[in-house]
């Protein structure tokens, strides 16, 4: 069965009015930083993945106060400065220039440029170019600063109501089926939530042959988050490859989540004490609480309270 979320908490694109046209009161405020000129150095900036109020007050200030921003597409990154009245220059860096631009905006670093590293969306470096140029500036000693802000792999994964605690990004998988089925491969007997970039023409191949690979796993499709259309559907693999087989590729932008290998709803207390009392009849009950935690999926801390509370209800009980 594949549940779809209502669209109580659907942001849209751009409601009217929500951005302002030029920087003013409502953007201004940001403190010291926001009079002085930042500190030389590589900044990673976070940018939203639709909805452009997703931004934080101090990625405005290094966009504004930085003396070049590079970023994947100047139209792109020109929309958001526009909204928020900046005019700071920009200089592409993409996957196709950025051996060639890399060298020069090193040395602008080293001469003491503060210089803002942005993406088209989201966070620069996830699925997205960067890796070198920090790596290079590292190396040359030169400061990076990231200022975080939204990642559509942790956006995806914080709704999908799938396990939090253990997760593998695995970015995008190799379009063609036999590297692809090979990753899968890899990972199937990992303990921990998957999660993919998938472009939405592949969307439906891709469910079914995670659902072969893998197994019949609960799995959330995220798209166009914090967008107008924003979607949430969930369900076993099979059934979500169906659907989009039937319905079609989606628009826009996807993300995959994939449960762990075996995991389940989480139990609800009752349940979870049913089986801490009988595992604590053969176990101690650290080691109780490490079993029903990995059985479960529940954080073994929380598990290993709930096991002391029984412990002692237990105790208190055969005293009176
Ligand atoms: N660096 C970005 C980040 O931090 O999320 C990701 C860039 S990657 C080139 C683009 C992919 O991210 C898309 O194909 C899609 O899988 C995912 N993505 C980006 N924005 C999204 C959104 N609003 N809704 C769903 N998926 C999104």
């Amino acid at each position: 069965m594949i549940h779809q979320n209502s669209s109580q908490s659907v942001a849209p694109d751009n409601p009217p009015g929500s951005v302002p046209a030029k920087a003013d009161s409502a953007v201004e405020p940001t403190g010291a930083s926001r009079q002085s000129k930042p500190e030389p150095g590589l900044y990673i900036v976070a940018t939203p993945i639709g909805n452009l109020r997703d931004i934080t007050l101090r990625a405005l200030d290094i966009l504004g106060g930085a003396d070049l921003i590079a970023c994947e597409d100047t139209r792109v990154t020109a929309r958001l400065l526009q909204a928020y009245g900046l005019e700071t220059p920009m200089t592409p860096y993409h996957d196709h220039n950025a051996a060639r631009q890399r060298p020069a905006l090193l040395r602008r670093l080293a001469a003491g440029a503060r210089v803002a590293l942005v993406s088209d969306a989201g966070t620069p470096l996830i699925a997205d170019p960067g890796y070198r140029l920090v790596q290079e500036a590292v190396q040359a000693g030169i400061p990076v600063t990231a200022l975080p802000g939204a990642s559509a792999a942790l956006v995806a994964l914080s709704v999908s109501g799938l396990p939090t605690d253990r997760f593998l990004f695995l970015g995008f998988l190799p379009n063609r089926a036999g590297p692809r089925d090979r990753v899968l491969a890899e990972i199937a007997d990992l303990r921990a939530s998957l999660i993919v970039y998938e472009s939405p023409r592949r969307l439906s191949a891709s469910l079914a042959a995670m659902a072969a690979v893998l197994g019949d796993r609960e799995a959330t499709v995220a798209r166009e988050l914090t967008k107008r259309f924003e979607e949430i559907r969930r369900g076993p693999l099979g059934a979500l490859a169906a659907h989009y087989a039937e319905a079609g590729a989606p628009r826009g932008e996807v993300v995959i989540v994939i449960a762990p290998p075996g995991a389940k709803a989480a139990p609800s207390e009752a349940e979870c004490d049913a089986l801490l009392a009988a595992a604590m009849q053969t176990h101690s009950l650290r080691d109780a609480a490490s079993l029903i935690s990995a059985q479960t999926g529940l954080p073994r801390r929380a598990v290993y309270d709930r096991a002391l509370r029984l412990s002692r209800a237990g105790a208190d009980t055969q005293e009176t």
